[in-house]
């Protein structure tokens, strides 16, 4: 992916470590199951929470900050970036980083825009709002909807310790979105990983010292 609209973070630079994040909850039907199923493996992540969804179940936001993970903003509504005003760019991540941080008391360190869509005015917006870094992936497994797990399974062949791995717990059009494909994945290749000594981290230790602004 192009570094051309500023700078990026999109993998752990550390082959012994990897970075699981998750995009579009928190999802009351599914985030909960997955905590304990990352809890079982001492696996911290992070979640890039809707606002929108947050607002809906913020005792579920509270909670993924409780287990230790990091959090991200990932918009209030959720819409492709690429065109809209920054009034509107403005908007859409102040509400999220406000849901987040009445939430969880604290404000998100890390912006992950919906689709991986960046623009130089989004840049800039972000910039101006103070230290968020932009934080894409290196691998993903196409499991934003409804499907088996085999094919997820499947395509998690191609993530290794260094990479920073999307996944989705959630359904950005709705609160409660079917990821059990999601989660069986995990739970297949997470002690995999684990024998093959990666370590899992959530992007606050990655990145332990304070963002400069
Ligand atoms: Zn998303």
């Amino acid at each position: 992916m192009s570094q051309f609209f500023g700078p990026t973070i999109r993998q752990t630079g550390d082959p012994s470590v990897m970075a699981i994040t998750f995009d579009d909850g928190p999802n009351p039907a599914v985030t909960p199951g997955l905590l304990d199923l990352l809890d079982r493996y001492n696996a911290r992540a992070t979640f890039f929470l809707i606002g929108a969804h947050v607002r809906a179940v913020p005792s579920l936001a509270a909670e993924i900050a409780a287990r230790g993970h990091s959090i991200g903003n990932h918009t209030q509504t959720h819409p492709a970036l690429t065109f809209l005003p920054s009034h509107r760019l403005d908007s859409e991540l102040a509400l999220c980083d406000d849901a987040i941080e009445s939430a969880t008391g604290k404000k998100p360190r890390w912006m992950r825009p919906p689709y991986g869509f960046r623009s130089p005015l989004l840049e800039r917006v972000i910039r101006a709002r103070g230290c968020q870094r932009v934080v894409t992936w290196s691998a993903m497994a196409w499991d934003w909807k409804p499907q088996p797990a085999a094919p997820v399974i499947r395509r998690l062949r191609r993530a290794h310790g260094g990479d920073i791995v999307v996944l989705h717990d959630g359904d950005h059009r709705m609160l409660g979105g079917d990821r059990h494909h999601t989660v069986a994945a995990l739970a297949e290749w997470l002690p995999r990983w684990r024998d093959a000594g990666i370590r899992f981290v959530g992007l606050d230790e990655l990145h332990a010292e304070p963002a400069a602004a």
